[in-house]
């Protein structure tokens, strides 16, 4: 096995996917990638079931064989790893989340007439959305990205809000823009209402997509002034990927003035983790 690489303060990853949706790799290999990592802890969460987004989601059956299977590899694992269950819940996603550690809240996609825009698919089809919609204008179809998020974050109070600025992602949106600029930091902010950590995620670092890692600077900057919290998470589909800019990520949150707090607590299910305040 590769040698993976051992992170100084950061010991979990609680933004993972699995092949129960799209990962590229099983739960036990995951875990032992964990461990290879010097972990503490992991959390899957893997994409709930959505009617519409089928393409990367868990099939309709899929939540129970998944908790099983974090079941059982949790108790194999007792003493090593802590092995927890969440999911990555969609806007569309009606699941009963009862039996689940934690929730992350995802917007990955606009609609229009029934059609699904995904906002982290292409440029492409960010500029047809805002084309057909915003008169070709990516700020006020990165406001309508931002209704839904605040839309979501409030109907399923989750515990993590997951890569929030995505519509980013290309780099076709003018973060300059004082109005783009102005509606993000203002949603964070609102979102806070309902839920006090975001994760700082590093999945598009990995995929050679972006340079930083989402929130922006600016919107870190805002919501630490507010007391939210933050946890580093790789957004990882590949092993490989586990603790991509990880080190980097510590430095970056100490640098916009973030403390690190190793006996940090997520929910009531799940404490003594890496959380940033
Ligand atoms: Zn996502
Ligand atoms: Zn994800």
């Amino acid at each position: 096995m590769a040698a993976f690489f051992k992170n100084k303060m950061q010991r979990s990853n609680f933004h993972t996917h699995s092949t129960f949706s799209d990962g590229h790799a099983t739960i036990r290999e995951m875990v032992d990638t964990a461990v290879s990592c010097g972990f503490n802890a992991i959390g899957f969460s893997d994409h709930s079931y959505a009617p519409l987004q089928t393409s990367y989601s868990m099939s309709k059956d899929g939540l129970e064989p998944y908790l099983e299977e974090i079941k059982n590899i949790r108790k194999e694992y007792d003493g090593i790893i802590r092995v927890y269950a969440g999911v990555e819940l969609d806007g569309d996603s009606d699941i009963n989340t009862e039996a689940l550690d934690y929730k992350i809240a995802s917007v990955h996609e606009l609609r229009y007439k029934d059609k699904s825009y995904p906002v982290d698919w292409s440029a492409e089809m960010q500029h047809e959305l805002a084309d057909l919609l915003f008169r070709g204008s990516l700020t006020d179809y990165s406001i309508a990205y931002y209704d839904s998020v605040i839309k979501h974050v409030k109907k399923c109070s989750p515990d993590i809000i997951g890569h929030f600025d995505l519509v980013t992602k290309y780099s076709e949106i003018d973060e300059e823009d004082k109005r783009y600029r102005e509606y993000a930091t203002y949603t964070a902010i609102e979102c806070l209402k309902y839920c006090d950590t975001f994760e700082l995620n590093t999945g598009a670092i990995a995929r050679k997509l972006r340079t930083i890692p989402y929130p922006a600077p600016y919107i870190l900057k805002a919501i630490h002034e507010k007391k939210a919290r933050v946890i580093i998470t790789s957004d990882c589909h590949y092993p490989e990927r586990m603790t991509a800019w990880f080190a980097e990520a510590e430095k970056y949150l100490e640098s916009l003035g973030f403390t690190h707090d190793e006996h940090g607590k997520l929910n009531e299910k799940i404490n003594d983790i890496d959380i940033w305040y």
